[in-house]
């Protein structure tokens, strides 16, 4: 996991204890600077409590074990065990509606989430974006009769967001996506600013629209019979 060095000093002061914050609310799912609100040690454990300093009104108290190990000098560098709670994934536990239509993606969105937990942000960009191209081109197959062939397969997310979500501000969440995921994804890098919590927001949106979009064609379907 990666982490924002700190140094926290033994109550006496003769020891100094170099450790790693977690770049990552396990809360809220923000990449923030983790607040130092406390340390205590227990036995050969260092407990840190930390505060989200994310833009929402976070601002949960989550937990980090460290393992003391030994010292060189007065100097320890404590090993992180665990981080509580662990994370909390709201987009996630939403997804039963299209767990059936997309497992896929599931899978997907996954994978781009721990290289969110461990810091690795792009990487979780170019993840989530990917994650978004699979669903799309699941609900087109799904619900548009599109066919699995090298058309659909070589097929730009770009054109998929175009011919699939006719829903104008759906399209447009999916072109963050698929905007914001590029940056991160191509090379040589363009000089973009790029936000990731910002981008975060937007996919939340674009999951959103598309539980939304496949319910209410399977009720359509419903309603047919
Ligand atoms: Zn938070």
């Amino acid at each position: 996991m990666k982490t924002n060095p700190i140094e926290v000093r033994s109550g006496d002061g003769r020891y100094y204890y170099h450790i790693g914050a977690p770049l990552f609310c396990p809360a809220c799912g923000l990449a923030i600077r983790a607040i130092e609100e406390e340390f205590c040690f227990v036995k050969e454990l260092l407990l840190a409590v930390y505060k989200c300093s994310g833009r929402t009104e976070c601002g949960e108290l989550f937990y980090a074990l460290y393992a003391i190990g030994t010292a060189t000098g007065n100097h320890y560098h404590p090993n992180l065990l665990y981080v509580y709670p662990r994370s909390y994934d709201d987009v996630m536990q939403k997804f039963d509606s299209v767990k059936a239509t997309s497992p896929d993606f599931i899978a997907a969105h996954g994978q781009a989430r721990n290289a969110q937990s461990t810091g690795d942000f792009e990487l979780a960009a170019c993840g989530y974006r990917n994650a978004a191209e699979i669903l799309v081109k699941d609900y087109a197959m799904r619900f548009h009769n599109v066919v699995a062939d090298d058309n659909l397969r070589y097929m730009s997310l770009n054109d998929c967001i175009n011919k699939y979500l006719t829903g104008e501000s759906d399209a447009v969440v999916g072109h963050m996506i698929r905007i914001f995921g590029n940056t991160a994804a191509h090379y040589p890098r363009i000089e973009a600013p790029f936000d990731f919590n910002e981008f975060m927001a937007y996919y939340g949106i674009f999951v959103s629209a598309m539980i939304k979009n496949v319910m209410i064609e399977t009720a359509k379907n419903l309603l047919k019979k």
